[in-house]
């Protein structure tokens, strides 16, 4: 299965695509813009469908992705930093020790923002 990921591939025209990951990095990313293509299958999160595709299956899932829970994508460029009390963050916990405050835990989760299955006809 070609992994396409965090790149727009130039396939040729006419493609009929049965597999492969084309994932991006944040929702609604524009690759293979203007191209006539058939999707059968394969890994779409973040891939904004276009005019030209027509659509029959795969995973297109949107979703927003935290920079505390990507370190990698953060330092590849392909996500903008969070700040520390960000639209992610599902829970705060402060540690006190004899009224001090000593330490704040964050928990944090990716936000899916459309599930994608609209897109499937
Ligand atoms: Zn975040």
């Amino acid at each position: 299965m070609p992994n396409y990921s965090f790149t727009d591939p130039d396939l040729p025209d006419g493609s009929v695509i049965n597999s492969g990951n084309f994932t991006q990095a944040n929702p609604n990313t524009e690759i293979m813009v203007g191209k006539t293509l058939t999707i059968n299958g394969g890994n779409f999160v973040n891939v904004k469908a276009q005019p030209g595709w027509t659509i029959n299956g795969g995973n297109w899932v949107q979703v927003s992705r935290c920079s505390h829970l990507h370190p990698k994508l953060l330092e590849k460029g392909l996500i903008t930093e969070c700040p520390t009390e960000c639209s992610h963050m599902i829970n705060k916990d402060e540690i006190y020790i004899d009224g001090e405050l000593m330490d704040t835990m964050y928990t944090y989760n990716d936000i899916v923002v459309k599930n994608g299955y609209d897109i499937l006809r």
